[in-house]
């Protein structure tokens, strides 16, 4: 099954994790199309045009190796790799204005009912909110020596990637949905955000000046969880991005319809 997407938002890019099938990095993005709902789109490379808030078309087809409804990937993915990035056609960026609004009539109240309903992806509003840093058990030597290391040749020039095994600590995020089914009353979840990622790789000495920066806890703002579950463990979810908005004298509201605002737009069959 193929289709082209014209329409989709990007509201979470995680960091890299190594293809070792070609030794190159890969990311995985997610976001919501008006059209289709929420989209999760995987192998795409760092040059990609699908950065936060850009609205694309793009050629999708299904992965086989993931049964998960929102899962796609890029038509020709395995063949014509080198060549992807020229598929993506990037039709602008969201409307500033718009975007508390967008996220808004997203949310679920807790991460619990996402995964009840089966879905992959979803937003919550958390009520209580804390990152912090675990150091990572062991990083991984195979990907820290990628196939590049031992070639006498000039590196390319996104050779500066880290992918996550290769970073000593792990972001995690602990916290309350507005209305959470959770028994302990919390979840705590890695945070896999390139944002974050790239933090650690500047700012080693700096690390918890991240969840400032992120403004979690700052009265003025209003952070949104985008998170998801991962496809060899569906019930383990994971934040794939942080969304903040500063608060404003407009306000927001649930009036229009739901569609197309719905979340998800299953197949009828
Ligand atoms: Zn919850």
């Amino acid at each position: 099954m193929s289709m082209i997407i014209e329409d989709l938002t990007i509201l979470g890019r995680a960091a890299p994790d190594l293809m070792k099938s070609k030794m190159v990095k890969t990311f995985c993005v997610a976001g919501y199309s008006p059209s289709r709902g929420f989209i999760r789109v995987y192998p795409t490379s760092i040059d990609c045009p699908m950065k936060f808030w850009n609205v694309v078309r793009v050629p999708l087809e299904r992965n086989l190796q993931d049964s998960r409804f929102e899962s796609w990937k890029i038509q020709g993915s395995k063949s014509e790799w080198d060549n992807l990035d020229s598929k993506i056609e990037e039709i602008g960026t969201y409307p500033k204005k718009e975007r508390r609004q967008l996220v808004f009539n997203l949310v679920d109240g807790c991460r619990n009912d996402i995964n009840d309903a089966h879905r992959s992806l979803g937003i919550i509003k958390p009520t209580k909110i804390k990152g912090y840093f675990q150091e990572r058990e062991k990083i991984s030597e195979s990907e820290q020596k990628t196939l590049l290391d031992f070639l006498d040749i000039p590196k390319p020039k996104n050779h500066w990637i880290k992918t996550k095994a290769e970073y000593q600590f792990i972001p995690y995020i602990k916290y309350t949905c507005s209305d959470c089914k959770s028994k302990q009353g919390y979840h705590n979840q890695q945070l896999l955000s390139i944002e974050a990622y790239e933090w650690m790789r500047k700012h080693p000495d700096n690390l918890d000046q991240l969840w400032e920066n992120f403004r979690i806890n700052d009265k003025d703002y209003d952070a949104y969880l985008f998170i998801g579950n991962q496809a060899r463990r569906r019930n383990a979810f994971m934040v794939i991005s942080i969304l903040r908005f500063k608060k404003s004298n407009y306000s927001l509201s649930r009036t229009r319809p739901l569609i197309p605002w719905k979340k998800v737009e299953k197949p009828k069959s």
